[in-house]
């Protein structure tokens, strides 16, 4: 299985993903991931794409394919693979449809995650993060027991710097800008497939396993 999750910042294209590599056994491969962890560990790809994330903009197509050409390389995604914030310009589409190629393997299938502007907005800057573990709440739709503590760890809950209102706005922009063109360019394809992503995640699960 090889697949492309898109959808807007918010619309639970990581949490969906996560589910379904649980599903079908494959890596979930999140660019977003890979590039905060080098921004926390501070190598040079991180110290590169720090301003970017922290600014709500896309970090250069050339150090986002370069993660992904090398996360590919691994022998875990040699039979499949959930790609979760990758491609986002339709440059990286075409890198990857290179990619590919090149291990003579396709894509299975494009899912499109629709979530309403507004409520993208409540749910990015209502986010929290546990600072220790990762584990995602919300102030209003998943709050911890007690106020800024994980529920799971005990770790300190945090607000991703690039969940501000502000910044939202502006990875709402640049979503609208370069991402969406990808819509039409796998539509064309024929392997994309909307899903409505408001509801419980158990539901939207549904209906993404209704669509594959
Ligand atoms: P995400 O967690 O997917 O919302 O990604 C967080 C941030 O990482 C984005 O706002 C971008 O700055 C950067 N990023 C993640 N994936 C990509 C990508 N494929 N191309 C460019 N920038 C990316």
């Amino acid at each position: 299985m090889r697949l492309v999750m898109l959808g807007p910042p918010g619309s639970g294209k990581g949490t969906q993903s996560a589910a379904l590599q649980e599903r079908y056994s494959v890596p979930q491969i999140s660019t977003g991931d890979m590039f905060r962890e080098a921004v926390t560990e501070g190598t040079e790809l991180g110290k590169k794409a720090k301003e970017y994330i922290e600014a709500g903009e896309l970090v250069p197509d050339e150090l986002a394919i370069g993660i992904v050409e090398e996360r590919l390389r691994k022998e875990d995604g040699a039979h499949g693979f959930l790609l979760d914030g990758f491609p986002r310009t339709t440059v990286q589409a075409k890198m990857l449809d290179k990619m590919l190629l090149g291990l003579e393997a396709e894509l299975d299938g494009v899912i499109l995650i629709r979530v309403p502007e507004e409520e993208l907005i409540a749910r990015l800057s209502g986010r929290r993060i546990c600072e220790a573990c990762g584990a995602v709440f919300h102030v209003a739709n998943k709050p911890p027991a007690a106020k800024g503590v994980c529920d799971i760890c005990g770790g300190q809950l945090i607000q991703r710097p690039d969940d501000s209102e502000e910044t939202v706005r502006e990875r709402l922009r640049v979503y609208e800008e370069n991402t969406k063109p990808l819509i039409e360019y796998y539509e064309k394809r024929g392997i994309l497939a909307e899903v409505d992503g408001i509801g419980p995640v158990k539901q939207v699960f549904d209906r993404i396993s209704r669509a594959l």
